[in-house]
């Protein structure tokens, strides 16, 4: 699940951000509503967390704007603006939820949690291919029926060629979606999370589920 953080403070971006990372979602981070726009033209999200303060105007703002172009996607404020008028705005407008700061980082985990389930039908959280089953909001996995231990990345890079079954996916990609950097492409680092990947789902009595493209990157079969 991908999450776009609206929130100038950087030390709070940064702590929601590894907070959510830890979860198994893929985080960026934006201080400004140039930067908020921006992030949204390039690419979709399922889920925004919107700060109302922000440097170059108000996230409220923001919100009319992605409400009035159809971005249609959860989205949960979290502001030190918590008057019942407050919320009362923040909602009319078209948040989906609204959390006072401070907040405790267990609530709003849930909160987004809650919103996503009652966002999405069962069919775009539950990925399943060859025996493989991925629930995207318990953050759960199976092979063969049997639960498999994921980290939050392998459960992350997993996600990625779920979502892409059969296409070859190229290590900038999935470099980019995982790290959110070109920074680690040169390393081994992708190919350490493959090999794990590989190990713990195991199909060494039958076809193998990933492919290795050499010099392009990898295919889930
Ligand atoms: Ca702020």
């Amino acid at each position: 699940m991908k999450a776009l953080i609206v929130e100038d403070q950087q030390r709070l971006g940064r702590f929601l951000q590894q907070g959510m990372t830890e979860h198994a979602y893929t985080v960026s981070v934006v201080g400004s509503c140039r930067e908020a726009r921006a992030a949204l033209c390039e690419t979709s999200y399922d889920v925004i967390v919107l700060d109302l303060g922000l440097p170059d105007g108000d996230g409220l703002d923001l919100l009319r704007e992605w409400r009035r172009s159809g971005f249609n996607e959860p989205v949960l404020i979290l502001s030190a603006r918590d008057t019942v008028q407050d919320r009362i705005k923040g909602l009319d407008i078209g948040a989906d939820d609204y959390l006072p700061k401070p907040f405790s980082l267990e609530e709003l985990l849930a909160r987004v949690r809650s919103l996503l389930r009652r966002h999405s039908t069962a069919k775009d959280t539950l990925l399943e291919h060859r025996g493989i089953r991925l629930d995207l909001l318990g953050h759960t996995a199976q092979f063969n029926g049997k639960p498999v231990d994921l980290t939050s990345r392998e459960f992350a890079l997993l996600e990625i060629f779920m979502q892409n079954v059969g296409r070859i996916l190229p290590r900038s990609h999935i470099s980019e979606k995982i790290w959110e950097s070109h920074y680690d492409i040169d390393t081994n680092l992708l190919d350490v999370y493959m090999s794990r990947l590989r190990a713990k789902l195991d199909t060494s009595s039958g076809q193998p589920l990933f492919k290795t493209v050499r010099g392009v990157g990898y295919q889930l079969l």
